[in-house]
């Protein structure tokens, strides 16, 4: 099959990678025209694992990248897969995604025989009929041969590319048999016996998108809830939540209390189907609890630190930016909440990462960045893990570099030992 990608970001370069692995010919198109260039050099514009060894294998091959949409009219289905941030009062912020739909239904214009357009960006249900559906069809000038379907994306950033071909469930959202053949025939390689498919309509395949973020986002913000408990009365809160996750109604999954929730996706999803909740008439609460205690806990964090060290003048080292480990990407980090709070109480800050220095630079350039945790640490008067990167729980001797060994662990990752002031965030 000819399968286009619109956006080339996380979602869009992983789905298109994999797409031309499973022996498809993939037109990828983005409006950078640097993240074009790499892809058709071959090299991933996000640091992915896997996702290298996909494109140099099929970039100028099977797959191709451009800033035209002309090749939406000669493929077989067409994927949106545009970011979908938040508005300043939480709702989704649809503008980037609403202008590539309407050009998508530009390009389709003068095609007379049937196209799906997919829409992969994670959206609010009414968004598709009230936004999307309409800017496509006034771009496609009224073409009814123009059929929009949802297909939300599960992958998880740090394993995209393996989640990806190995996904715990497929979920189509169509409105006609043939649509559902056709992501059917585009899937094929991942939909062997075991890989559940979910066919249903676009609106409620986009809702089961935001109630599995929602859910994780509440699960660990009740497990962090009930590790703050257990940091009070001196307990270990994963004894206690390792116990409970042998219940099979709970899993054993998300279970690991620490810094919170961020990254790319949770946070502005949570938000979204709260505004959008809340548009409707409908007030989340247990959402805005589970908001309220991520939001807590950063501090909680700096709290603990100020127990041992007077911040005011003190260097501390903030070890992990990213908002989880393996990737790069640190979009609502909890790294950046723990860097304002450490500098709000008169701390200067070194921080460390593996990969998402430059990430981060963009962001906060006026902290001090080292090239190694031992460069972090080295003459610091306190540290802090924030993400749960491997090379942290290797981290020994370069504890006994810094002006005071007191070290704040939001990850469990650290070794308690002698000559090291341990404070775990909930044990
Ligand atoms: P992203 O910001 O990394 O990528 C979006 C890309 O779209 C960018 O490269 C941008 O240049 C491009 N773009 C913007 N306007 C364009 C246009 N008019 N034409 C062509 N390209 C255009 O976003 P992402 O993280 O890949 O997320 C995409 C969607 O997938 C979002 O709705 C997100 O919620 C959802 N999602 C993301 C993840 C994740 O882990 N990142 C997981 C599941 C779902």
């Amino acid at each position: 099959m000819h399968v286009t990608v619109i956006g080339s970001g996380y979602v869009g370069t992983t789905i298109a990678a994999c797409f031309a692995a499973f022996g498809h010919e993939v037109t990828a198109i983005d409006i950078d025209e640097e993240i074009v260039a790499a892809l058709n050099d071959g090299r991933a514009p996000i640091a992915e694992p896997g996702l290298d060894d996909l494109l140099e294998t099929h970039a100028g091959d099977r797959l191709t990248a451009t800033t035209s949409y002309d090749a939406v009219p000669e493929s077989d289905v067409t994927f949106l897969a545009i970011g979908t941030p938040s508005n300043e009062d939480g709702s989704i912020d649809l503008t980037a995604l609403e202008g590539a739909a309407g050009a998508t239904g530009e390009a389709l214009a003068r095609k007379s025989d049937r196209h799906l357009v997919v829409v992969k960006s994670t959206v609010t249900p009414p968004s598709i009929p009230d936004v999307l559906e309409p800017a496509i069809r006034a771009g496609a000038d009224g073409n009814d041969a123009v059929e929009v379907g949802t297909n939300p994306e599960f992958l998880r950033e740090g394993s995209a590319v393996a989640d990806f071909r190995n996904p715990d469930k497929v979920v189509f959202g169509t409105r006609s048999a043939w649509a559902t053949d056709r992501l059917a025939a585009v899937f094929e390689p991942v939909l062997d016996a075991e890989t559940p498919v979910i066919d249903t309509d676009p609106q409620t395949a986009a809702m089961i998108k935001y109630a599995n973020n929602a859910f994780l986002a509440a699960k660990i913000s009740l497990v962090n809830d009930l590790g703050n408990i257990c940091k009070e009365f001196g307990l270990d809160a994963y004894e206690v939540m390792d116990a409970v996750g042998l219940d099979d109604r709970i899993s054993d999954q998300f279970l690991r209390s620490g810094v919170g929730w961020g990254g790319s996706c949770f946070p502005k999803d949570v938000d979204a189907i709260r505004a959008a909740a809340r548009e409707g008439g409908y007030e989340p609460a247990m959402l805005e609890a589970a908001v309220e205690i991520n939001d807590r806990q950063p501090a909680r964090m700096i709290d603990l630190l100020e127990d041992h060290v007077a911040l005011d003048g003190a260097r501390i080292a903030v070890l992990g930016l990213s908002f989880k480990p393996r990737t790069d990407d640190v979009r609502n980090s909890r790294a950046i909440p723990v860097i304002e709070g450490l500098r709000e109480r008169g701390a200067d800050v070194v921080a460390y990462d593996p990969v998402a220095i430059e990430a981060m630079r963009a962001r906060v350039p006026d902290i001090d960045y080292a090239n190694a945790a031992e460069g972090a640490l080295d003459g610091s008067d306190g540290a802090v893990v924030v993400t749960d990167w491997d090379e942290f729980a290797a981290l020994d001797d370069e504890f006994d570099a810094m002006n005071e060994a007191v070290v704040v662990d939001g990850r469990r990752i650290v070794e308690r030992r002698e000559g090291i002031t341990y404070e775990g965030l909930t044990y």
